[in-house]
């Protein structure tokens, strides 16, 4: 196992990379294809967006810009085109020469060979912002995005029957294709308005699967991808009809408390930027930041929660339902647009200014099964996805037996590996080799892999997702060494 993708991650990235009818697999060689530089495009000082296209034969080709909902804003080429390539830039602009939104774009090319038949595409979003996120290696960070309720768990509904569950989705998807757009990697929990417990799974273990599985599904996601940063996107509801205006709860008894309510603060304030941009003289109440166990939120509590998230994190309440001229707001796609646009701006300052971050992948581990108290190696990456230099950090590796998922709490167990990280300055990674006393007595272990500063304080105390590898120890002939730790969740 070297990253554990969930399935609805898959079929995210199914949804983002075959959905074009690009071929794929045993395919001829497809006809047109397409490679896009220059997103994020930064408003009012970037270089341009850059779509080169390539054709496989002669073609009539049509390349244009897209927005989030379907509507084309810009032609970048429309007419008969020899084989090879061709290149158009676009500079943030419609057809009028106006400047578009801020906001997620689709970078569309439709080809159908001059020889006859059916049109093939390919497409690339791209993102128009104001900032660029983590810009030193924007493929280092993952963001896990979590579109609140789904499936028959409706959330809030207006009195019009408008359902809480669609617009989260709604501002969810776009907020994905933004980031996507500038070259995050993004774990959305669901992609369609459906249970994110799919299959269902008992995950709290209490032999019934119910909605207490359905929000565990979400932190076990969230953690599976091991994201930088874990948003919650919601919209409310009061009996009373006259309250609005955006909150965002986050909470402060975890170890990386004060980096959530960081995240908090940031998400609020541009979270009441953008209402007071669009809202026609209306001046949403601003609730500020909120502190509440959500489920979501909160640290390890069982039998229900033996998993929290192990990200910093928030759960944003934008609009209210109950609210009629905010629910008229809510229905509106620009303001869901300019709802995305506040996460993603708020994403891009909250990891502009954070301090250390470290990230990990497997690059080699050993093969098989090992013999229990053998010396095995691991070759892990470790990537500085922070703002500060890596001085003198080391990486270390605990045994935990028996594992289901993954170990969702934060211990101290004893070290069956340690090895010294090189100093990485930001958007720096290098492979650590770490040999490991593969755990006895025999059977399924899990490895734990996490980084600690020059002061010995664990990076997983901070927010930042273990890595966990799965090891089967086999036993070897003899008698049986003692337990190196105790049995846990
Ligand atoms: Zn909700």
């Amino acid at each position: 196992m070297r990253r554990l993708i969930p399935q609805a991650v898959a079929v995210l990235l199914t949804l983002f990379l075959l959905a074009p009818t690009a071929a794929f697999g045993q395919a001829p060689a497809p006809l047109v294809e397409l490679d896009v530089r220059g997103s994020p495009l930064i408003v009012g000082a970037g270089e341009p967006i850059e779509a080169t296209v390539t054709l496989a034969e002669a073609a009539d080709l049509r390349l244009r810009v897209v927005d989030f909902d379907g509507r084309t804003v810009r032609e970048l080429f429309d007419g008969p085109r020899e084989a090879g390539t061709l290149s158009r830039k676009w500079h943030g602009r419609d057809a009028d020469a106006d400047r578009v939104p801020k906001g997620p774009y689709r970078i569309l090319a439709t080809a159908t060979a001059m020889a006859g038949g059916i049109a093939e595409r390919a497409e690339a979003w791209v993102t128009v912002a104001d900032h660029a996120i983590y810009p030193r290696q924007p493929g280092f960070i993952t963001v896990a995005v979590d579109p609140g309720h789904g499936g028959s768990l409706s959330g809030a509904v207006g009195a019009d029957g408008t359902r809480e569950a669609d617009l989260n989705l709604d501002i969810g998807l776009r907020l994905a294709r933004m980031l996507e757009g500038a070259g995050i990697d993004v774990a959305i929990t669901r992609t369609t308005d459906a249970f994110v417990n799919e299959p269902p799974r008992d995950r709290t273990g209490d032999g019934v699967i119910d909605d207490d599985d359905e929000l565990a599904a979400r932190p076990d996601f969230a953690n599976l991808a091991r994201a930088d940063l874990f948003i919650s996107i919601h919209n409310n509801n009061a009996v009373n009809e006259s309250v609005g205006g955006p909150s965002t709860y986050y909470f402060d008894e975890r170890p990386f408390g004060a980096r959530s309510a960081r995240l908090a603060r940031i998400v609020q304030d541009e979270m009441v930027t953008a209402l007071d941009e669009i809202s026609e003289g209306y001046v949403p109440y601003d609730h500020g930041t909120l502190i509440y166990p959500y489920y979501v939120l909160r640290g390890f509590d069982p039998p229900r929660l033996r998993r929290p998230t192990q990200m910093p994190g928030v759960l944003s309440e934008g609009l209210f339902l109950s609210n009629e001229r905010e629910l008229r707001y809510l229905k509106r796609p620009a303001v869901r647009g300019r709802m995305a646009v506040a996460y993603y701006d708020a994403i891009a300052k909250y990891l502009a200014r954070r301090g250390a971050h470290v990230g990990y992948e497997v690059i080699a581990e050993p093969a098989g099964t090992v013999a229990a108290g053998a010396t095995v190696t691991y070759g892990i990456e470790v990537r500085n996805q922070g703002n500060e230099t890596m001085r003198d950090w080391r990486l270390g590796v605990a045994a935990f037996p028996a594992p289901t998922y993954y170990i969702g709490r934060i211990r101290r167990d004893a070290l069956v590996g340690e090895a010294r990280i090189p100093r990485l300055e930001p958007g720096e990674r290098a492979t650590v080799e770490v040999q490991v006393t593969a755990p006895a007595p025999g059977g399924d272990w899990m490895l734990l892999f996490d980084a600690r500063d020059r002061e010995g304080r664990r990076a997983a105390e901070a927010g930042i997702p273990m890595l966990q590898v799965p090891l089967t120890a086999i036993e070897p002939p003899g008698p049986l060494p003692s337990p190196g730790v105790l049995p846990g969740e």
